[in-house]
């Protein structure tokens, strides 16, 4: 698909993205809404706070200007990683924990072209929306397959493995920031125990 830039509010950190196809979702999951929520970008949210991605690989999202200010939050111990312009708290990209899987989604509020990503191909975790959601199964799979797709020909390419956001051995290139307690249960809700 093609390339699109990824500006924080502030304008400082820029990116270039290539989006998956096919690959827009909103995710109701309390981790993606409380990371907008914990930047605060509440208004960003749809109405059953859901928060709008679109998939692509770690390897395809570049940081072109502004990365000493990109930093990275961590909500939980296997879930995504979540790499930030600090400058003014614009959440930008998640991605798995593991180098090994090449997963990444984009925080569509800062793309300049979100048109262009085409309609709504899946609606993840709505059973943790604020309230009911209809979300197609299949359109569930079937990105998701795709996703697994992506991650092994990446693999195959050994292209995962020169990203910005993994030194040469594996490790983030900088170090994730954990919340305390009062925090993670302010914006992930009172089930927030599972580290
Ligand atoms: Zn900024
Ligand atoms: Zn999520």
């Amino acid at each position: 698909m093609q390339q699109q830039t990824w500006t924080c509010d502030c304008g400082t950190v820029n990116a270039t993205v290539r989006p998956a196809r096919k690959s827009r979702l909103v995710c109701y999951c309390k981790y993606c809404r409380g990371t907008m929520l914990h930047f605060d970008k509440e208004n960003d949210l749809d109405g059953k706070g859901g928060a709008e991605l679109v998939m692509t690989l770690p390897e395809w999202v570049t940081v072109t200007q502004g990365f000493e200010q990109v930093k990275v939050l961590r909500l939980s111990k296997r879930g995504a990683v979540r790499w930030y312009a600090s400058c003014c708290n614009s959440p930008m990209l998640n991605i798995h924990p593991s180098r090994n899987f090449p997963y990444g989604s984009v925080v569509v509020r800062g793309l300049d072209d979100p048109d262009a990503l085409g309609p709504i191909a899946m609606r993840a975790f709505p059973d943790q929306a604020y309230s009911n959601v209809r979300a197609s199964r299949i359109a569930f799979y079937w990105v998701t397959m795709r996703a697994f797709a992506r991650a092994a020909l990446a693999r195959f390419r050994a292209a995962h493995k020169q990203t910005q956001y993994f030194t040469s051995e594996g490790q983030f290139t900088k170090t994730p920031e954990r919340l305390d307690d009062a925090r993670r249960t302010q914006i992930l809700g009172l089930d927030a125990k599972d580290r």
